[in-house]
């Protein structure tokens, strides 16, 4: 009987270590196969094929951000890079096609990698540098996270020209006139010409 029982004892803990073996093994492989699904899905980057110099380094990396958003149909013509110290802490272009998310703004991409990249939701002592003047929501989040200094390429105006409607959201906001010490053109002639590469390309219009 205490045979039989101990029997059946280690028969149910080989059962139950077996199961559990089982399962472990397959997490494992259903882990490697949604590893392996999602490095195959991946599509690799379209490489731009124009490159675009503007006067000011930090300002010809944002264009090249954006050049990669729109040779990849990803959005509008709107890179962005943040600066501290001298070193690039974020970096993005607009995504409101590829994610179907309309707040996806290359200011937004941006902030949002340079906060997990520094652990912080406070950018002082930042500057951000982007292809067109910064839509009503993005000079706002830019004001949320406490960054220093814009400089702008394209100016509200020539965003319009292509077809996006920052300027009727800025009616709405009162305008920016006051702000020109904070926000600041630089290399327009460069940024019109990314705005000019982007309108010679098949695009959506939102
Ligand atoms: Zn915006």
């Amino acid at each position: 009987m205490t045979k039989l029982f101990g029997i059946t004892r280690k028969t149910i803990v080989a059962a139950v270590l077996l199961s559990a073996a089982c399962v472990f093994g397959l997490l494992l492989s259903s882990c490697g196969a949604k590893q392996n699904s999602t490095d195959t899905d991946e599509v690799p980057l379209k490489k731009p094929e124009v490159e675009i110099k503007a006067d000011d380094a930090y300002m010809t990396e944002a264009i090249e951000e954006a050049l990669v958003g729109i040779y990849n149909g990803h959005g509008g013509p709107f890179g962005c890079v943040i600066v501290k110290d001298g070193k690039i802490v974020g970096r993005g272009h607009n995504m409101v096609l590829k994610n179907n998310d309309s707040t996806a703004h290359g200011e937004i991409s941006a902030i949002r990698d340079a906060e997990q990249a520094l652990r912080t939701y406070d950018l002082s002592g930042c500057v951000l540098y982007t292809t067109g003047e910064p839509c009503p929501m993005c000079l706002y989040a830019i004001l949320w996270a406490n960054i220093d200094k814009v400089y702008y390429g394209c100016t509200i105006e020539d965003n319009a020209s292509i077809g996006f409607r920052d300027e009727e959201f800025d009616d709405l906001a009162g305008g920016r006139d006051s702000m020109k010490d904070f926000l600041t053109c630089i290399d327009r002639d460069a940024c019109l010409k990314l705005f000019e590469t982007y309108n010679n390309l098949e695009h959506s219009i939102y």
